[in-house]
């Protein structure tokens, strides 16, 4: 399909638990679409000492089949897509060295961020949740940024996930703190294109309105969590939207 995606970086698998369809599904879907390059970033799993299961994102001894499975089936697909496999995970400091042990063993080839929680998903807050809460957006945007200079990430999916509805200034000065600092170390920003067909908060306006003043690079995510997101012109039509509203600077590159 001509004005559709090219490249997806944001992919999940039945692995996470709330995700259907199977990895080849997934690819001969985006092979139909005309998507050249396409990225597995499942939930990456959690080294939780207390004995916590969760039930979003696959378990630490999953990985390795994550991995081989989807190699494999880039090998299959070699000339007709290129397929990449990483994961989209949280920053959470506690986690983070043994998951980065567990990725280079791996060998996978990236990270997104998506900082769904910034402690343990078992303790939380969930970073989406409603908050008025000057703390938690500015330690939202605090621990984003330390995430980000660990060196380890592509780019930060759905940005605009927390959900601060306290004072619009407040709002407005820590997201430009957030879009500063991704323009600097060069990160694009996602626009996510689930949460439009989720009728999420994300993405938002009052958001999108700073990266096209601020100058960031914005990649389009789908986020994909069944086969039906592979194939959802309507709603990354709708995405693209944001892009020629606030004149995004729209890149599909990430360097792999
Ligand atoms: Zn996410
Ligand atoms: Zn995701």
């Amino acid at each position: 399909m001509k004005n559709y995606i090219k490249a997806n970086y944001h992919t999940h698998t039945y692995r996470c638990q709330h995700a259907i369809g199977t990895e080849r599904e997934y690819i001969e879907a985006a092979i139909d679409m005309g998507i050249k390059k396409l990225g597995f970033s499942d939930h990456i799993p959690c080294p939780y000492k207390d004995g916590y299961v969760s039930g979003i994102r696959m378990r630490m001894d999953e990985a390795p089949e994550y991995v081989r499975t989807i190699r494999k089936l880039g090998e299959e697909y070699r000339d007709q897509i290129q397929i990449f496999v990483g994961f989209e995970a949280e920053y959470i400091p506690e986690f983070f060295t043994e998951q980065m042990h567990m990725f280079k063993n791996l060998g996978c080839d990236y990270l997104i961020m998506g900082q769904h929680f910034w402690v343990s998903e078992n303790t939380g807050p969930y970073t989406g949740s409603v908050t008025e809460d000057e703390g938690r957006i500015r330690q939202y945007v605090d621990t984003v940024i330390e995430g980000m200079k660990t060196g380890y990430f592509k780019y930060l999916a759905h940005p605009d996930l927390i959900n601060f509805q306290g004072l619009d200034s407040v709002y407005d000065w820590e997201m430009t703190r957030l879009c500063e600092e991704m323009k600097e170390m060069d990160i694009p920003l996602e626009i996510n294109v689930i949460g439009i067909s989720g009728g999420k908060h994300y993405p938002t306006e009052r958001f999108w309105e700073i990266p096209g003043r601020v100058g960031n690079k914005v990649i389009i995510g789908l986020d994909a969590h069944c086969v039906d997101n592979m194939v959802d012109v309507e709603n990354y039509e709708n995405a693209m939207k944001f892009v020629e509203k606030y004149n995004l600077n729209l890149v599909d590159d990430i360097g792999l």
